[in-house]
C-alpha cells in the first residue's frame, strides 16, 4: 500500500548508529535497509558516515585497507558505505556525508592558527566534538531531510572512536526526543557447546553505557536464529525494550534485509520512538520486484573480472553490485570470477577468458598487473567478447590498440612510462602542477555528449549524461584521428574541455571504455543503462556461444 509522502516538521529527527563486540557487522547494510524502509514511508531521509581515521579522506587509502574508495557527484572521496546508502535508498550523497577524524582535526587546527580560539586551550573536548556536533547538524540545516541517519565508524571501545561517542552523547541529551541510538553488536554460537552466547552483547551495551549512551534498540547479528527468550533476556539486561532487539540472520543477498528488518517492525518501533506515528506500510513494491526477479532467476550469466585486488572482494564493491543489478534485472544469476591480471597473460588467455559471456577491465592505479589488462583485451577485442573497461580498464583499451592496430608498440600512459614516445594516455594538463597526492584528482560528476549513433548513447537513450570521474590521466586528442581512422571511435567528451570520455569499437558486439566510472550511481530502483546493455550483449553472446557449441 502506498503510504503518504509528508514532510515531518522543521525539526528533523536523528538516529545514530552504533557497532559493537566486533567490526565488519554490516552497521552501512542496516542504516542503508532502515533509511530505504523510511524513503519508502515517503519521508526524506540521508545517512552520513563518521570514520574514526586520521586520514582527511579515504583517497589516499589502499584498497587492501577499506576496500572501494566511493565519489560523491559533488566531488568527495568517500567510504563505500556511501555507496551502499546510494544503493539503497536512490538518494546521492554529498560531501557532508561522510566525515573523519583527520578531517576534523585539520578544521579545528585550521581555526587555531586563524586565530578563532584566540586565548583558548584548544581541546578533544569541547573544540572537536562541536566540530563533529556542527557538522552532524549540517544535513538537517538544509531542511531537505525528515530523518538523518549518523552511522559511527569502528566499534565501541576503541580509543579512536571517543570524540564521536562523546558528541552523540551530548546530542542525545540536545535533542531529547527527537534522538534515538540503535547499537548493532553480534551474538556468536559456539560450536563446541552448541549455544548463543549474549555476554560479548551485555559487555558491548554496558560500555556504551558507561559513555553515557543508553541504546534504544539493538539489533543482533547473527548466523542462527536467536529465540525470543534470549532476546528479553537481552533486553533485560541492557535496559531496552523487549520489542526493541532485533535480530540480523546472515541473508543470501544484502538487499534481503531491508524486508528482513520490515517483518521484524524495525521502522514503525523507530517511527514510535521518535515519536512518529507509522501510517500504512511502507512502499516497498519495485523493491520486492527486484527481490521476486533475483529469487526466479535460474540462468546464469558469467562475467570475467579482471584487476589486480581480485583477493579482496570490496575492493570493487560498486562494480559488483552494478553488474549484480543488471544480471537480475536481465532475469540472470551472476556468476562474477575475478581474474587475477598479475597471472594472466597472451598464453594463458584463452584457458582464462574462453568460458566467460562478457569482461570488465578493472580501474586502478599503477603498473603492478598491467600487462594482464593487455592481454585480456588483446584476447577479447580478437575474440569479439562484450568487453567493458572502467577508468584504467578505458585507458588500457586506448594502449592495446594502439599498440596492435596502430603498431605505436611502445604506446603507454605516462603514468606507466613517463618518457613513452607515444604517450597515446597523459597526464591532465590542470594535474601538471599538482604535487600532493590527497584529494587532486579530477573529481565527481562531469558532463559528456555522446555521438547521436554511438552504442553508449542508444545503451543510455540520451545523449548528454553526467558520470563521476577519479583520474589524472586522459585520452591524448594528438593520436584521435589516427584512432578514428583505425576504427576506435571517440563517441563521448566533456563539451567543455573535449577531453574524451568514452570510446568503442563500432564493429564489434559491445566494446566500451569509459574515462568516468559508471557503477557508482548504478542503484537498485535505477540500474546503470551501460551495465544492463552490456549485460545484454553478454548474454546474448553466451547463447550464441551455446547454439554454436549445439
Ligand atoms: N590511474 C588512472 C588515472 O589516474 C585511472 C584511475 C582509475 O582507474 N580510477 O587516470
Amino acid at each position: 500500500m502506498a503510504c503518504k509522502k509528508s514532510h515531518l516538521r522543521v525539526q528533523p529527527k536523528y538516529i545514530f548508529v552504533t557497532g559493537g563486540v566486533v567490526s565488519s557487522l554490516g552497521k552501512g547494510i542496516i542504516s542503508a535497509s532502515l533509511a530505504c524502509l523510511l524513503k519508502a514511508r515517503g519521508y526524506r531521509v540521508t545517512i552520513q558516515k563518521y570514520d574514526p581515521y586520521i586520514n582527511i579522506d579515504p583517497g589516499t587509502l589502499n584498497p587492501y585497507e577499506h576496500g572501494e574508495c566511493y565519489v560523491t557527484a559533488d566531488g568527495r572521496e568517500t567510504d563505500l558505505d556511501l555507496g551502499h546508502y546510494e544503493r539503497f535508498t536512490n538518494v546521492r550523497t554529498t560531501r557532508a556525508n561522510n566525515v573523519t577524524t583527520g578531517r576534523k582535526y585539520q578544521n579545528v587546527i585550521d581555526k587555531e592558527r586563524r586565530g578563532d580560539y584566540l586565548g583558548k586551550t584548544v581541546q578533544i573536548v569541547p573544540h572537536i566534538t562541536d566540530e563533529i556536533k556542527r557538522n552532524i547538524k549540517l544535513l538537517a540545516n538544509t531542511g531537505n531531510y525528515d530523518f538523518i541517519i549518523t552511522e559511527i565508524g569502528g566499534t565501541v571501545g576503541d580509543i579512536e572512536s571517543l570524540p564521536f561517542l562523546e558528541a552523540v552523547r551530548q546530542l542525545r541529551w540536545e535533542l531529547e526526543e527527537n534522538s534515538i541510538c540503535i547499537h548493532l553488536t553480534y551474538v556468536p554460537f559456539l560450536h563446541a557447546a552448541k549455544e548463543l552466547k549474549t555476554k560479548p552483547t551485555q559487555h558491548s551495551v554496558k560500555k556504551l553505557q558507561e559513555l553515557g549512551i543508553q541504546p534504544d534498540i539493538l539489533i543482533l547479528r547473527t548466523e542462527h536464529d536467536i529465540p525470543s527468550s534470549m532476546r528479553r533476556k537481552i533486553a533485560q539486561f541492557c535496559n531496552v525494550a523487549p520489542d526493541a532487539v532485533f535480530q540480523s540472520i546472515d541473508l543470501p543477498s544484502i538487499y534481503e534485509v531491508p524486508v528482513a528488518m520490515h517483518s521484524q517492525h524495525l521502522d514503525e518501533v523507530v517511527l514510535r520512538k521518535l515519536d512518529v506515528t507509522p501510517e500504512g506500510e511502507p512502499h516497498m513494491a519495485p523493491w520486492l520486484a527486484f527481490l521476486d526477479k533475483m529469487h526466479a532467476a535460474s540462468e546464469t550469466v558469467t562475467i570475467g573480472l579482471v584487476g589486480k585486488y581480485v583477493e579482496l572482494q570490496d575492493a570493487y564493491k560498486s562494480i559488483n553490485e552494478a553488474l549484480f543489478q543488471a544480471a537480475t534485472y536481465c532475469d540472470r544469476k551472476l556468476d562474477l570470477r575475478y581474474i587475477h591480471s598479475e597471472k594472466l597473460n597472451d598464453a594463458n588467455a584463452d584457458e582464462k577468458l574462453g568460458d566467460l559471456d562478457g569482461v570488465i577491465i578493472a580501474p586502478g592505479f599503477g603498473n603492478r598487473g598491467i600487462d594482464g589488462k593487455f592481454a585480456a583485451l588483446k584476447w577479447c577485442r580478437e575474440h569479439d567478447v562484450p568487453t567493458f573497461g572502467i577508468c584504467l580498464g578505458m585507458q588500457c583499451m586506448v594502449i592495446e590498440f594502439a599498440r596492435n592496430v596502430l603498431g605505436l608498440h611502445e604506446a603507454n600512459s605516462t603514468e606507466m612510462d613517463p618518457s613513452t614516445p607515444a604517450n597515446v594516455i597523459d597526464l591532465m594538463e590542470e594535474q601538471k602542477s599538482i604535487s600532493n597526492l590527497g584529494g587532486t584528482m579530477r573529481l565527481g560528476a562531469y558532463d559528456c555528449v555522446l555521438r547521436p549513433d554511438s552504442l553508449a548513447a542508444k545503451s543510455y537513450g540520451r545523449e548528454h549524461v553526467s558520470e563521476r570521474h577519479r583520474h589524472r590521466f586522459e585520452f591524448n586528442n594528438d593520436f584521435r584521428r589516427q584512432f578514428e581512422e583505425a576504427g576506435m571511435a571517440c563517441v563521448g567528451e566533456n563539451p567543455d574541455t573535449k577531453l574524451v570520455e568514452v570510446v568503442e569499437l563500432p564493429g564489434k558486439r559491445w566494446f566500451i571504455g569509459t574515462q568516468y566510472h559508471p557503477e557508482y550511481s548504478a542503484t537498485v530502483l535505477s540500474p546503470h543503462p551501460l551495465f544492463l546493455s552490456f549485460m545484454k550483449a553478454a548474454i546474448d553472446y553466451g547463447q550464441a556461444k551455446n547454439n554454436e557449441n549445439k
